[in-house]
């Protein structure tokens, strides 16, 4: 019978204190395993692995294919008398690595005893473990640590005889740093399989203050490339300055008709579908424990744009100018008036806007600038015809954003369970910053997402020296043995 999730938890501890080699050493064997989605024959080799992790634990596995990607795993396990059905997403691909940044190979498991980047020492492969300790390798923190964590978990749950209270699926992609680009279609495909009662994203990290974190949602993501025009050749700044128009000067000036100096946006009709956060939203912010000073001295950046907390400036939605491109600096810079400069713009969309939407309003915004708003290189008749000349670039795909509502009676549930566990008070946030499609699962399969990260922090994910702090690991093992037994 299901058990009191405090005592599951109790149990996970004791289980896992006696086992910390073997658990250790089953991580370093998948971390082993090279992950990039495009890396096909490897990519499958972690697929079977991980399959002949779930077959023994109970679990009836599939790989699922669609066309091209990597295998998803998905693997079911019912529970007798359980009537909801919990999902846990997870993904097995990792970030391309440049290795000679590391400070040891990426597909070489190596412990150590603090971050890199404050001298952490190698230490050996052997328990005991201090719990400070980190593993370093790709797709340690992002996002194989819940695979070992969720088995850990079962193995000790079995151990101790204790039975999960939910029938439960797990869906692992294998491309989602490759920007899971056959997601929409596996999860149409493979729909009857995949409908739960909640989907749980295990992805990404903690709050930065290391308490542990439920996220209600992500925001969505889209861009464009914007390119303004001078002359058909460029012209010398002494004969023509102050005559031939200066494609520099006009694209920040159009730019900074976009966005102000606090990042406010400044296009008329840009928050017409904007969902203002609910009260209960406000609340669990003004809750979390304040991060901004500690991340204004780590980033070196004097102050925030806005005089608000980092998790209210997420919930809007905001524009940020990625990159722009005219002419030369330095030694190379030229006297010369440009023939164009072009700017790439990135989008982060809240609850509920559509690209779409947000395509038309922005082309609106251009034109009423003054700008002809074309969609190919403009033609020399145009160029002749028309003082002001915008090409916008839509190439980009994008995709809204996604937040499940806060009075979620099993979110309540999760954070509940969560929130025994721990005498620091668990994070509740109705938003990360960054982006998921997860809009697709509420689409197609149409089941409630909840992110419960595992990595620490300061895991470097995507980036060189990648890792996972074994305290972190510890904790997931008894998080999930507890929401197993209590929901
Ligand atoms: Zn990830």
């Amino acid at each position: 019978m299901p058990a009191d999730p405090m005592v599951a938890a109790g149990q996970a501890r004791e289980w896992r204190q006696a086992h910390e080699q073997e658990i250790i050493d089953g991580f370093a064997e998948l971390l082993r395993l090279p992950n990039v989605a495009s890396d096909g024959i490897n990519i499958r080799r972690n697929a079977e692995y991980i399959r002949s992790l779930l077959t023994p634990r109970g679990f009836n596995v599939r790989l699922l294919e669609s066309e091209g990607s990597p295998p998803a795993v998905f693997a079911e396990r019912k529970t007798s008398g359980a009537v909801r059905t919990l999902m846990i997403y997870v993904h097995y691909d990792g970030q391309p690595v440049n290795a000679a940044e590391w400070a040891s190979d990426p597909w070489t498991p190596t412990m150590r005893d603090a971050p890199v980047e404050l001298g952490g020492k190698i230490m050996p492969m052997k328990a005991p473990f201090d719990p400070e300790w980190r593993l370093f390798a790709r797709s340690a923190g992002d996002d194989k640590a819940p695979i070992i964590a969720l088995n850990a978990a079962l193995d000790a749950m079995a151990a101790a005889g204790l039975d999960l209270s939910v029938n439960l699926k797990l869906f692992f992609e294998g491309e989602e740093e490759a920007g899971s680009p056959h997601l929409k279609q596996m999860l149409s495909q493979h729909r009857a399989l995949l409908d739960a009662d909640l989907w749980l994203f295990c992805d990404g990290p903690v709050h930065q203050s290391r308490r542990w974190l439920l996220s209600y949602g992500v925001r969505g993501s889209f861009g464009f490339g914007l390119t303004v025009f001078g002359p058909n050749r460029p012209l010398h700044s002494g004969h023509y300055g102050n005559w031939a128009p200066n494609p520099i000067a006009r694209l920040t000036r159009l730019l900074d008709t976009m966005r102000d100096e606090q990042g406010n946006i400044l296009i008329d009709g840009f928050d017409d579908q904007v969902v203002p956060p609910s009260l209960l939203e406000m609340a669990a912010i003004e809750a979390a424990p304040p991060v901004d000073e500690t991340l204004v001295g780590q980033f070196g950046i004097g102050r925030p744009e806005n005089a608000e907390r980092i998790e209210l400036a997420v919930m809007r939605p905001a524009i940020n100018f990625r990159g722009i491109r005219s002419g030369d600096v330095g030694e190379k810079a030229r006297n010369s008036i440009q023939t164009s400069a072009t700017a790439s713009v990135g989008l982060r969309l809240v609850p509920a806007q559509t690209p779409d939407y947000l395509r038309q309003v922005i082309e609106r915004h251009v034109r009423e600038q003054g700008y002809l708003v074309v969609h190919q290189p403009p033609t020399a008749g145009q160029r002749a015809a028309h003082d002001r000349i915008a090409l916008l670039d839509w190439s980009e795909s994008g995709y809204p954003a996604y937040r499940a509502p806060f009075d979620l009676p099993m979110a309540q549930e999760v954070a509940g369970i969560m929130q025994q566990l721990s005498d620091q008070p668990l994070v509740q946030l109705p938003t990360m910053g960054g982006s998921l499609p997860l809009y697709l699962i509420d689409e197609v399969v149409g089941a409630p997402i909840l992110i419960l990260p595992v990595a620490n922090h300061d895991n470097n994910q995507h980036g060189k020296n990648e890792n996972l702090r074994l305290q972190n690991l510890w904790d997931a093992i008894e998080i999930y043995a507890a929401v197993l037994t209590g929901l």
